[in-house]
């Protein structure tokens, strides 16, 4: 085969495309200009195109973590770049390529059926593989990075496809080096490690209730556990659109986490780096009388008050809106501020 019949074809362009079903809170919301990127050799040619005419973009993967606006200008590049595949095994770990658009909990279901365990407690995340790594995935004490050997980008201001290594992924809680340089790296292969050795992380409370008669269990029986403790307990975006927790747990020095204990004996915390406690956030949420609550056509979930909802027809303005009331009620009554987790467009 000649090289030209080796070259992707240009990324399909398409004006106008509603994203309704592209965001899993439902919002209504046009896309000016879409680009749909299934190889990454059509992202220089994008970008050029993007920036001769000065348009305004960003890229969208599952929309699983986006707050969209009715209408989006300029340019969105969809994420579909497909395509996983073992690239080298020793005794110590596999590594394993994937494309920046492949689901990511068929991604996980794919690594247990071949095998590869490690990827468990992170099951039913919805979105791509590409975007993991951009909040740096977390559940159940488990988080992306820790399973990253490195990553494929192409950079939008070297103008250059470029591959870095975990370490200068500098993974955090819910953060990265792509997260803290927004619009720069767009993420189109990730190579993961996964190490030969396994052991079971069940210490969350949830998932040692569901192991406190089987002190060893496989990780087909984690994935299990994870999926079944996720349907209770998260809203189905197929059914009441959300975006996931809505704030990310604030990080508190010690001192102001002793002073709230003062006042709130039952403040549910968890040791986090030295010096520093991590406070649930659903709790302050709950403590504030949000959960179950509705304002308008949005709300706060009544089996998590971490999950803000979409029960129809409501917008950005209408879920930043009850944010706002929830943010003004915690910082009063705790003085802790909450950080929005999912990325406002
Ligand atoms: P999108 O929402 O499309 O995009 C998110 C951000 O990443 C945007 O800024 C976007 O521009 C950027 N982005 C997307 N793709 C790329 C790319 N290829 N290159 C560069 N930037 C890109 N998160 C957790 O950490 N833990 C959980 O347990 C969890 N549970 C969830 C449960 C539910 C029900 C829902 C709805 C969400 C949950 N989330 C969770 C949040 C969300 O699933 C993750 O953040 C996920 O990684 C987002 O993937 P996405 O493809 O949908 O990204
Ligand atoms: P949970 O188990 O009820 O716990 C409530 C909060 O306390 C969690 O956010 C978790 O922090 C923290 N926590 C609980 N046990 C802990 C421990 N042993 N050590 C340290 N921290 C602990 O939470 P949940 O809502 O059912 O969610 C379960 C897991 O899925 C959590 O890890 C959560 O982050 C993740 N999740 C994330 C999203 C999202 O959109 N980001 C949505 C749903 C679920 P951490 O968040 O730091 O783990």
């Amino acid at each position: 085969m000649n090289r030209a019949q080796n070259a992707p074809q240009a990324a399909k362009s398409i004006p106008n495309l509603g994203l309704k079903q592209r965001n899993t809170f439902g919002f209504d919301a046009n896309a000016e200009l879409a680009y749909e990127i299934t190889a990454s050799e059509q992202i220089p040619g994008v970008i050029s195109d993007i920036a001769a005419q000065k348009l305004a973009w960003r890229v969208l993967g599952g929309g699983s973590n986006v707050i969209l606006p009715a209408k989006l200008p300029g340019a969105t590049l969809l994420m579909n770049i497909a395509g996983q595949e073992i690239i080298a095994s020793d005794a110590s770990a596999t590594l394993l390529a994937v494309g920046g658009g492949v689901n990511w909990h068929e991604l996980v279901a794919w690594t247990l059926e071949n095998d590869l365990p490690g990827l468990e407690n992170l099951a039913l995340i919805p979105g791509t593989v590409g975007a993991a790594p951009i909040q740096n995935i977390g559940a159940y004490g488990v988080e992306i990075g820790d399973y990253i050997d490195r990553i494929e980008a192409f950079d939008t201001k070297d103008h250059a496809f470029v591959t870095l290594a975990k370490e200068a992924c500098h993974f955090a809680y819910r953060d990265s080096y792509f997260k803290q340089n927004p619009q720069r790296f767009i993420v189109t292969k990730v190579v993961f490690r996964i190490p030969k050795s396994w052991n079971a992380r069940i210490h969350y409370a949830d998932l040692a209730k569901q192991f406190a008669k089987n002190s060893n269990p496989s990780a087909e029986e984690i994935f299990l556990a994870v999926c079944k403790i996720r349907t209770y307990k998260l809203p189905d975006p197929k059914v009441i659109g959300n975006a996931g927790s809505f704030f990310q747990n604030p990080i508190v020095p010690n001192e102001q986490y002793e002073t709230l204990l003062q006042s709130h004996a039952d403040l549910v915390s968890y040791p986090d780096e030295p010096g520093k406690r991590k406070l649930a956030a659903g709790w302050l949420i709950d403590q504030c009388g949000f959960k179950g609550q509705r304002m308008g056509l949005v709300g706060v979930y009544e089996n998590q008050a971490l999950v803000l909802v979409n029960h129809g027809g409501g917008s950005a303005q209408d879920i930043l809106g009850l944010a706002k009331c929830i943010q003004d009620k915690v910082r009063a009554e705790f003085g802790v501020s909450l950080q929005i987790e999912p990325n406002i467009f």
